[in-house]
């Protein structure tokens, strides 16, 4: 409705305008020069060429200049830190709730109010007082060996604990936002001190040191070096989707399946998310273009390539993530991943997982 609202508001900018020029030239050259001028400077932690194509369409469909400096998320911290009140940052973009946490306890964003996009986004995919919004899902999983284990075998995180699995999991290291983040909601699901015997357990269950990113993890499955991998699933999706034989048989050797915590617990979820940078000076702008990231054509292109969930329902999905299992979504709320960061990495570092 805000959204509405800021059209109506900037039409009947345009009728007064009109009626005040003398010179009818004018009227159809101020309302563009004006426009012209807007600029929104966008921070993402994100590279794809789909996330140009569709700024390039608001660009076109706003008059919006589209200033976009992408780096990693932690410096994109780092940066808005040292420029300060200075920062040029308008809008940020980010994975993981965990990461949008940092953004927002850094002091780097700001609340943002908006009917609109309040409804649009879910309720525990959104920050309670509007520090940041959900735009996309991800889920992390197991790409699992199908040959050695059973969807039942592993249907629960609990279940990866047992000594049954000893010495077939892999798993990046525990500074990973990633993993911090599904502790978040191992902690909260099954309290402090269970949480750290998972970890443990984990750890005594891994077939090597934690090395490498989700696709090393899902590459040594197929290579024989463990049968369960913790992993993203939009990754293990890449891999069946990719031009390469040899990805797509890593792809089509191993199984994904999305564990819950507890029996009808839900599975963990995390989001790619914006938020509005604490130095924007323009938050109906920031608004307008987190609403386009909010439409049809807005989910279908920040997930084409990710190959991340849409957040809005009846979304089309992007090619292959329809080999992803069913699964139904935990219901916590995702503000409990930032809370509960550092003693996940506690608990982590306790255990000895790397
Ligand atoms: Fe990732």
């Amino acid at each position: 409705m805000t959204y509405r609202t800021h059209k109506i508001a900037g039409l009947s900018l345009l009728v007064g305008a009109v009626a005040a020029c003398s010179n009818p030239a004018e009227t159809v050259d101020t309302p563009t020069a004006e426009d012209a001028t807007r600029t929104l400077t966008l921070y993402s932690s994100r590279h794809y060429d789909s996330d140009k194509a569709l700024y390039a369409m608001f660009e076109e469909q706003a008059g919006v200049k589209l200033d976009v400096r992408e780096s990693k998320a932690d410096q994109l911290i780092e940066t808005m830190k040292a420029e300060g009140d200075q920062s040029p940052a308008d809008v940020i973009i980010t994975s993981d709730a965990g990461s949008l946490w940092r953004f927002q306890s850094a002091g780097l964003t700001q609340p943002l109010a908006s009917d609109t996009i309040g409804a649009a986004v879910p309720a525990n995919y959104q920050q309670s007082d509007g520090h940041w919004y959900g735009l996309a899902r991800r889920l992390r999983g197991i790409a699992y060996d199908p040959a050695r284990w059973s969807a039942e075998d592993l249907a629960t995180w609990d279940k990866l604990a047992e000594d049954d699995k000893a010495g077939e999991i892999c798993v990046r290291s525990s500074s990973n936002i990633y993993n911090l983040s599904l502790m978040g909601e191992i902690i909260h699901r099954y309290g402090d001190e269970a949480a750290q015997d998972w970890a443990t357990s984990i750890v005594s269950n891994m077939a090597r040191n934690p090395q490498g990113g989700d696709t090393d993890q899902i590459r040594a499955v197929a290579a024989g070096e463990c049968s369960i991998a913790i992993v993203n699933h939009y990754y293990w999706v890449r891999l069946g989707a990719s031009e390469k034989d040899a990805d797509r048989n890593v792809a089509a050797s191993t199984t994904f399946l999305v564990p819950e915590f507890t029996a009808g617990s839900g599975s963990h979820v995390n989001i790619t998310g914006a938020a509005v940078a604490a130095t924007a000076d323009d938050a109906a702008l920031a608004e307008e273009f987190i609403t386009f990231l909010l439409t049809e054509t807005g989910q279908s292109y920040l997930t084409r390539e990710t190959k991340e969930l849409p957040l809005l329902d009846g979304s089309p999905l992007p090619e292959g993530v329809e080999n992803v299992p069913d699964f139904t979504a935990s219901d916590a709320n995702l503000e409990i991943y930032g809370e509960n960061q550092a003693e996940a990495q506690r608990l982590f570092d306790l255990a000895g997982w790397n």
